[in-house]
């Protein structure tokens, strides 16, 4: 779901897509009135009141007023940009939904029938042509789904009625109101996510304007009608977050009884050598360029689901989107497209995921041992995280920093033992 968002809009949109609850709206939903409630003022006067900063940026008056004056706000946008998740899919769902049998499939298909442009890709940016394949897949399926929304419309729905972010929404408008000057593509092809985000490989229009590349020399930057294009542009974003060329984003590892899961707390890294010395096994042979690399613990599911030592090319993925569960889901069909095997640990399947409702619950019963949540708004983020390590260690729990429906339980059940 596109790429290149601030970091808040990120975290937010994160947490967003990772809800399957997104992709299938409920019709029922639109009836909410708080929906309407979110629109301040007059959404025509609002996106009037954009010409200055779209005329300072170079947009002309008849692009302003032909893809502008029609403008009738897309009630759904506004749900979708409001509606608070109340179930996060758990990793392992959530990746295995995305790594379908269907997927490796077209994967491996079109590696073979794109393989003369991504060898040429490859070579360009450094940027494992599988990894791309994998983005391509997860973000579009493969092109078949890129959205079916006004980009316009829903980034000036979003600019008008989600105040909060409006200063994001309205430079993404401008953006995207500058491609259809450029002719990049024809007004009824620039369609999209409802955030926005657009192209085989769902770039939102900042990203767009800063790192899309017309890799097939014919003119026009086509993330939506050009593999080559939208591939390389994706290789180039990559590239310039920071992909190492020749290292993996990652790989599953086993780890030992007894393992100090404290280790997955971020900045911990240490080289592969130390890790194995610790007794860390690697089931898959994944080579040996990455020996010297620092490689960072990560449990998705906690202490008792898959274990993954991951380089700085993860984070790079991150950037594309900053959920942990879709940087894996990336990395691991990218491995599965190459022909790797399936992961050797399974996910834990008797994890009952937490509603919103009760991870906000669960950081206010940490703040109340004293622990910094840096809030209570119901998303585990490195704090909340950090705060749950913590107290895990105080009652000798592994310390995997995963907010488990068992350690809710285990918190409710000591308040409950001091009131009584
Ligand atoms: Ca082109």
């Amino acid at each position: 779901m596109g790429l290149a968002f601030n970091n808040s809009v990120r975290a937010w949109l994160a947490a967003a897509m990772l809800l399957p609850a997104v992709a299938a709206m409920a019709p029922a939903a639109l009836a909410d009135p708080r929906a309407a409630a979110v629109v301040i003022g007059d959404p025509r006067g609002q996106l009037d009141a954009l010409w200055p900063a779209a005329h300072a940026r170079g947009i002309s008056r008849s692009v302003f007023d032909r893809f502008t004056a029609d403008f009738v706000l897309d009630p759904e946008v506004v749900q979708l940009a409001t509606s608070q998740p109340e179930h996060h899919k758990p990793p392992g769902a959530y990746i295995t939904d995305l790594v379908t049998p269907q997927r490796l499939e077209t994967g491996r298909a079109l590696a073979a029938k794109h393989a003369t442009v991504l060898a040429a890709i490859e070579s360009a940016y450094g940027v494992d042509r599988h990894v791309l394949l994998a983005i391509w897949g997860v973000e579009s399926a493969y092109g078949t789904a890129m959205g079916s929304r006004s980009v316009v419309r829903s980034l000036a729905t979003l600019a008008v009625a989600d105040a909060r972010r409006a200063p994001f929404w309205r430079n993404e408008l401008i953006a995207a109101l500058r491609i259809l000057q450029d002719g990049q593509t024809a007004p009824e092809s620039f369609v999209g996510s409802w955030a926005g985000a657009t192209g085989h490989t769902q770039f939102i229009p900042s990203a767009y304007a800063a790192h899309a590349v017309d890799f097939d020399k014919d003119g026009r930057r086509d993330i939506w009608g050009t593999v080559a294009d939208a591939l390389a542009s994706t290789a180039n974003y990559l590239r310039t977050s920071g992909w190492s060329a020749g290292a993996p984003w990652g790989f599953e590892v086993i780890l030992p009884p007894e393992f100090d899961h404290a280790w997955s707390a971020p900045g911990r890294p240490q080289t592969l050598s130390q890790w194995l010395a610790m007794g860390v096994r690697i089931p898959a042979s994944p080579g040996n360029a990455h020996l010297g690399l620092p490689l960072q613990l990560v449990l998705p599911a906690g202490a008792r689901g898959p274990a993954f030592l991951v380089t700085r090319n993860f984070r790079t993925i991150l950037r594309y989107n900053n959920a942990q569960a879709y940087a894996l889901a990336v990395g691991h069909l990218a491995d599965r497209i190459a022909g790797g095997a399936p992961l050797a640990a399974a996910w834990p399947i008797t994890d009952k995921p937490l509603a919103r409702g009760e991870r906000e619950e669960l950081q206010r019963l940490l703040a109340a041992r004293g622990h910094d949540t840096g809030g209570f708004d119901g998303i585990m983020g490195d704090q909340t995280r950090a705060a749950i390590r913590s107290t895990q260690r105080t009652l000798n729990l592994a310390q995997d920093g995963h907010p488990s429906f068992d350690l809710l339980q285990r918190l409710r059940a000591d308040v409950a033992a001091l009131t009584d």
